[in-house]
Parts: C-alpha cells; sequence; structure tokens
C-alpha cells in the first residue's frame, strides 16, 4: 500500500480526481488491478454525474478520501474477462453503478439485496477486499467483478442510459418494494431532477398515474407535455395544494434540499407512503400527528441489489426509457458542478469520457 497509486496495480488509468474538499477536479493517473478470474474490464465510454458525486468531492457527508475519481454511473465496452466470467465476453455493453462489492453471506446478500449489506464497496470513495481504495467512473477504464456488472440493452444508447445505473434504480427499487406500481395507483413524485425526471419515465411505464411537485412553475409544461405526468403541482401555491390533499398513494421525494414534508404527508391518503430517496445533509423536521392519524409512512430507499438493476434496465430497454442528458466534455466537468449545484440541468449530466477524457492528458 505504499505505492503511488500510478504503480498500485498492473492497468494503467487515467481519471480527473478530486485532491481535497474544495471539490475541484483535475486530471489524475493511476492504476487499477489485474482482470481477475471474475472480473469484467471495460472500456469507459460514458459516465453521468449524479449529484452525491457533488456531495463527495466536497466531503459534505464526512467520509470522502483523496484523492477521489468520482462517478457511478459508468458505461462502457468489455476489452478483457476472467476465465471464471460466464456472463459477458469481449464487445458486451456493460455498466457498472454504485456498488462493486459486498460481504455475499449476510441475510440482505441472500436475498440480492447488496446494496443493503453491512459490508458494501461503493464504486468510489471506497475500500476493496484488497484492502485498495476505489476508483469510479471519470476515469478510462473500470475493473469489476461481474457481480456488479449489468449488461445494457441494445437499444439503449450509452449515453442517455448510463444515469439509470444509480438515478434509474433508486426510484425503481423503492417503486417495487412500496407497491406503488400497482394498477390504480396515484404516485407523486417530488423534484423534477436527474431522479425524479426518471421516476416519471418508469411510474408512466408501469401504467400509474404521476402527479410532479415542484418548486418551479416553469416545469410544468416539461413535466406533463414530454416526460408524461397527468398533473403538477407547484409546492409553494398553497391553494394548490390543498385541493390536492389526501389524493396520493405514495410519493417518491428526490429532493436533497432541505424542505418541509408536512405538505407531502398531507398529499398522501390515508396509509400513504412517502419515501425518500434523496440525502438532504441535515436532518428535516418530521412531524407526527398527521403520520399517526392517517397511519402513514415516512420510509427511505437506496439504490437496488445486482439483480434488480439488471431488471431495471431491461426494463428501460422494453419501454424505451433513458434519462434526458447534457452530454458533456471532460474539461468541462467542473463548470457542469457548479451548475449542477444550482440544478442548472435537463436532467442528468454524463461525460463523454472515450472522446474527450484522452485529450485532457
Ligand atoms: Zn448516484
Ligand atoms: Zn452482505
Amino acid at each position: 500500500m505504499s505505492k503511488s497509486p500510478e504503480e498500485e496495480f498492473p492497468q494503467k488509468a487515467f481519471g480527473w480526481a478530486a485532491r481535497d474538499t474544495s471539490g475541484h477536479l483535475s486530471p489524475f493517473k493511476f492504476s487499477r488491478r489485474a482482470t481477475g478470474e471474475e472480473d469484467v474490464t471495460f472500456k469507459v465510454m460514458f459516465c453521468g454525474i449524479c449529484h452525491s458525486d457533488l456531495h463527495s468531492i466536497k466531503n459534505e457527508w464526512g467520509f470522502s478520501t483523496y484523492p477521489m475519481v468520482p462517478g457511478h454511473e459508468i458505461v462502457g465496452i468489455v476489452t478483457e474477462v476472467g476465465k471464471k466470467v460466464s456472463k459477458f465476453k469481449e464487445g458486451d455493453r456493460v455498466g457498472v453503478g454504485c456498488l462493486v462489492g459486498a460481504c455475499h453471506s449476510c441475510d440482505n446478500c441472500s436475498n440480492n439485496l447488496e446494496n443493503y449489506c453491512p459490508k458494501l464497496i461503493f464504486t468510489y470513495n471506497g475500500i476493496y477486499n484488497d484492502g485498495s481504495k476505489t476508483y469510479g467512473g471519470y476515469s478510462d477504464i473500470m475493473v469489476a467483478s461481474e457481480r456488479y456488472v449489468v449488461r445494457i440493452p441494445d437499444n439503449i444508447p450509452l449515453d442517455a442510459g448510463a444515469p439509470l445505473l444509480c438515478a434509474g434504480i433508486t426510484v425503481y427499487s423503492p417503486m417495487k418494494y412500496f407497491g406503488f406500481t400497482e394498477p390504480g395507483t396515484h404516485l407523486g413524485v417530488v423534484g423534477l431532477g436527474g431522479l425524479g425526471h426518471v421516476a416519471v419515465k418508469f411510474a408512466k411505464a408501469f401504467g400509474v398515474k404521476v402527479t410532479v411537485i415542484s418548486t418551479s412553475p416553469a416545469k410544468e409544461k416539461e413535466a406533463i407535455e414530454h416526460l408524461g405526468a397527468d398533473s403538477f403541482l407547484v409546492s409553494r401555491n398553497q391553494e394548490q395544494m390543498r385541493a390536492a390533499m389526501g389524493t396520493l398513494d405514495g410519493i417518491i421525494d428526490t429532493v436533497s434540499a432541505n424542505h418541509s414534508l408536512l405538505p407531502l404527508i398531507g398529499l398522501l391518503k390515508y396509509h400513504g407512503k412517502l419515501v425518500m430517496v434523496g440525502a438532504p445533509e441535515k436532518p428535516l423536521e418530521l412531524p407526527i400527528f398527521p403520520l399517526l392519524l392517517g397511519r402513514k409512512i415516512v420510509a427511505g430507499s437506496s439504490i437496488g441489489g445486482l439483480k434488480e438493476t439488471q431488471e431495471m434496465i431491461d426494463f428501460a430497454g422494453k419501454h424505451n426509457i433513458t434519462a434526458d442528458v447534457e452530454v458533456i466534455p471532460m474539461d468541462y466537468v467542473n463548470t457542469a458542478m457548479e451548475r449542477l449545484l444550482k440544478a442548472d440541468v435537463r436532467y442528468r449530466f454524463v461525460i463523454d469520457i472515450a472522446n474527450t477524457l484522452p485529450k485532457t492528458a
């Protein structure tokens, strides 16, 4: 472990890393392990920029280590597979999402819920089984155990498909688990960003009624005409919010900024469920009375296991669901982070790694 990141392993790798809590990203030479027996190595084509990349590079959750190569919406083309790999071969279109390892022996792992394994290993800012740091997808190559690699359906373009690996599974998994895909469901989606816009698309593909709840009246036209939402509520418009009270079976709340839960709980029917998938830095206030009086549930959900991630992306392929993306060159990433902070993106930045990263070497 005393070796430099560049010399630690045999496969040369190049990416962009944050070096400190300023979060500023710059070119970084490092290395990845040789393709092990169960490993898949792939050339990274695109990588989405997730809001958690922004939190992580600035250490806003308090567990960042540097240098950090972020990125967990990684897609590419397989260049090498280990001899025990059975699911993939050279040339396959693949992706890696938020995790690259887990214990494989706990209850959650046994139930294909590696995402809830207490020993899960994050794709970046984690420590791998061999003691090395994990580095994410803002880089030219990726190596992962085949268990953590998913196949991208042929009809899903790699750039617009990349965000499904985090944003997609983050909203798909709770929809399934909390029963929001049942016919007749009326689902609310709070926040129309990277997660929210994909949530609307999945919900419509499941055939349920969708109401988008947003602070921004300007997004109404887009939500209804382009994304197919059935209705739209401006959360600051008290008249609209009051008229919609008690109408929703469930809500997926994607907002990671501080916000009030009371009006959202009010939108739920009796026994309704409010599921948080955004991660605000500070605790939110939780009003209990309206929960008791309506036997309502406030819950959380975090990404999904690998089996479900493959199921999600196959479902996306079947229903032609992709993210709406703005593809950017690697050297635009710091500007993209500033814009992301202001929610100035429709709806996900995706870095064109293969075409633009090498030019920054
Ligand atoms: Zn993410
Ligand atoms: Zn486990």
